[in-house]
Parts: structure tokens; C-alpha cells; sequence
């Protein structure tokens, strides 16, 4: 069983990627969804800080649109997905779950009724902000607006709670972390975060935190980014004026995703990222530990983030090898029941005690 708690192949359908072939540069498409054995991931739908409200929401429509295209033209290959009871039974019958998250809030505008509208069609978690304070609360990058969760973000998850959306604390600010476990009725998540104790990037999660996301019997999925997984990843300056480029080249490409020349330019940097020095297996394998041992065996999954970061770790270069981490950790001496809660058991039975609350509150 394999879940993928966020994947930001939305993004890129919007760049004109074709999933239902094997792409060359790409994380994410079908044949490596089926090869890699994944069961279904959350695509995210993702919208950059810098965007205005109303383009954003309109940014998130489209990539919901495109998401839910895809997965109409292969209706044998993939569903769009509402809850853990559908994932269970598209596994049954060998059909790929497409769940819907939406990373960055503002979408969502300070409307509740464009929340509840999200929800309607499909959208399961929110991941409260990107790297960017927004309406609803502080970001760990920025962290300056609001002091943790504004007073609408207070409204938004009542809201959540109350409608059986996954808050999820991914790129939120320590001040909105510690908030929203204070605040939410329901369990909280983290989609796709990393362990601060092993790489001390501020939007990765201290070992309190940990504790926290299993006290409050949650869920964190260890993010695959090799710059969240380990100090050294871009610590020498070529590299990191190399990773400064690739953001450039990325967002040139974002705005003409047509144009072939910033696809294929887009592309060579993929390739010479792939040289560069790369935590590997082993380092996932490290944070997995790292989070099992605060927030407990239950409480840990995968988050890639393939398809929204530049480069995954050597071994992992796309979802396809997803198993490595499984077998890594059973070359470990984890028991099967415990490797299989890790790859996915435990992201489903968060959302289910999620939806579970939201009865008791409605
Ligand atoms: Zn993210």
C-alpha cells in the first residue's frame, strides 16, 4: 500500500505535462504511478504567494480543471478521489486515487463560501500558507503578519473542522503550528515536512512538534526535497547559485509553459541538478526514524513533494522508486504491518479520524 500525501503534478499539467505518458523529465505521470505501485497520492493544488487573491483563486480553479481532465480521459488508470472509503475501493480495483489538496490558502480569498465550495469539489486538505503570510495565518518563511493564526484563519479552521478538511501545517509558521493544535478540534497534519533536528531548515518541524502532531493523534509525511533533508544539500556555492537559477528557470517557464525554449531550458537544468551532491534513501530513511521516534509509528507517511521541487535524492529521482524507501526501511527491521502503515495506512486513518470528527461537529 503506498499513499503520497502531497505531489505537485497540478502545477505542472498547467506547464502542459502529458501524464499518461513515461516522461522523460518529470516526477509524476501515470506509467511511473503504476510501475512505482502507488496506490494514490494528494495532488496539490498549489498557488504561489505572490499571486493576488482573485488570480489565485482563478490559478486553483484551473488546475483543479485540469486535474479532474486527466482523470476523466482514464477512467480505467485513476479517479478523482472524496475519502479514504473510495481509495480503498479503487485499490480493490486497481485504479490509481486522485486526491485533491490545496497548498496555499488564498484561494479561499476571506470567504468561507469559496472553502466550502473547494470542498465540494474535492479538495480534502488546505495547507493554511505557502511561503508567504497570508489572510489566514503566518508562514515559517515570513512569520510577521498576523502572530500565528488570524482572526479569519480562526473561522477557517472551525470551518474545516466542521466540513472534515485536513488542516495541514506544511510551510505554516511555529507561531500557526502552535495555534492550530490549540485551536482545531480535529487531528492536524503535516503533508510534507521534514525533522529540524536532522536539517535545520526553518519550515521543518521541531521534535515538540512531532509530539504534538501524534499527541494529537495526526499525521506528518516526510518530505523527499533534498534541501529539507539535509544542511548539505547546496551548502557549496555553485551549488546554491545553481539552485538559484533553476528557481529562475522555473518560473521563466511558468509563465510560457509553450514556449519551447523555456521548456527545454527547464529541462537541462533538470539534468544538471541530477550532478550535483544529493542526500539519498538513507536520509529519508533518517527523518522517518527521527519522526517515528517523537510522533510515534502511527502518526508517519510519505510526502514527496515530487513534481514541486527541482530534484528528488539520488535513488529517489522520480515516484516510481517510491518502493526504495519500503525496502530501506525493512533492510532496518521494520515489521511489514509497521512499512506498510508508514507508505500509506497511516495518511488514511488520519483523514478517516478527520471525517469522524466532523460528524461529531456537524
Ligand atoms: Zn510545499
Amino acid at each position: 500500500m503506498i499513499y503520497d500525501s502531497h505531489i505537485d503534478t497540478p502545477s505542472q499539467l498547467l506547464r502542459l505535462r502529458n501524464v499518461e505518458i513515461d516522461n522523460k523529465h518529470g516526477h509524476v505521470d501515470f506509467p511511473k504511478l503504476q510501475r512505482g505501485g502507488v496506490d494514490g497520492a494528494f495532488f496539490a493544488l498549489y498557488t504561489p504567494p505572490q499571486m493576488a487573491p482573485d488570480a489565485a483563486t482563478r490559478y486553483a480553479l484551473e488546475m483543479l480543471s485540469a486535474t479532474y481532465d486527466v482523470a476523466e480521459r482514464n477512467p480505467d488508470i485513476a479517479a478523482i478521489t472524496f475519502s479514504p472509503k473510495e481509495a480503498a475501493k479503487n485499490r480493490k480495483d486497481g485504479i490509481v486515487s486522485m486526491f485533491i489538496g490545496m497548498e496555499n490558502g488564498s484561494p479561499i480569498q476571506e470567504n468561507l463560501s469559496l472553502l466550502r465550495t473547494f470542498y465540494r469539489l474535492g479538495v480534502s486538505y488546505v495547507t493554511l500558507t505557502h511561503n508567504g503570510d497570508n489572510s489566514i495565518a503566518d508562514a515559517a518563511s515570513e512569520g510577521r503578519k498576523w502572530n500565528g493564526l488570524s482572526p479569519f484563519g480562526r473561522e477557517v479552521v472551525a470551518e474545516m473542522n466542521k466540513l472534515g478538511i485536513m488542516i495541514d501545517l506544511s510551510h505554516a509558521s511555529d507561531k500557526t503550528f502552535w495555534d492550530c493544535i490549540e485551536v482545531s478540534k480535529a487531528p492536524v497534519i503535516a503533508s510534507h515536512s521534514c525533522c529540524r533536528a536532522l536539517c535545520g531548515h526553518r519550515r521543518n518541524l521541531t521534535d515538540d512538534m512531532l509530539k504534538a502532531l501524534g499527541e494529537k493523534d495526526g499525521y506528518v509525511g516526510i518530505n523527499f526535497y533534498p534541501a529539507f533533508l539535509s544542511d548539505r544539500f547546496g551548502a557549496d556555492p555553485a551549488e546554491a547559485a545553481l539552485l538559484d537559477e533553476a528557481e529562475k528557470t522555473d518560473q521563466y517557464w511558468r509563465l510560457c509553459p509553450s514556449d519551447p525554449e523555456r521548456t527545454e531550458a527547464w529541462h537541462n537544468m533538470q539534468d544538471r541538478l541530477l550532478n550535483i551532491w544529493r542526500p539519498g534513501i538513507k536520509e529519508v530513511v533518517d527523518h522517518i526514524d527521527h519522526a517515528v521516534k517523537f510522533a510515534g509509528i502511527d502518526h508517519v507517511g510519505l510526502g514527496s513533494d515530487f513534481d514541486g521541487i527541482c530534484v528528488g535524492p539520488d535513488g529517489l529521482e522520480d515516484i516510481s522508486k517510491i518502493g526504495a524507501v519500503c525496502a530501506e526501511m525493512r533492510r532496518r527491521g521494520y515489521s511489514e504491518k509497521d512499512v506498510e502503515k508508514v507508505s500509506g495506512k497511516n495518511l488514511m486513518d488520519a483523514w478517516q479520524r478527520v471525517i469522524n470528527c466532523s460528524e461529531l461537529e456537524s
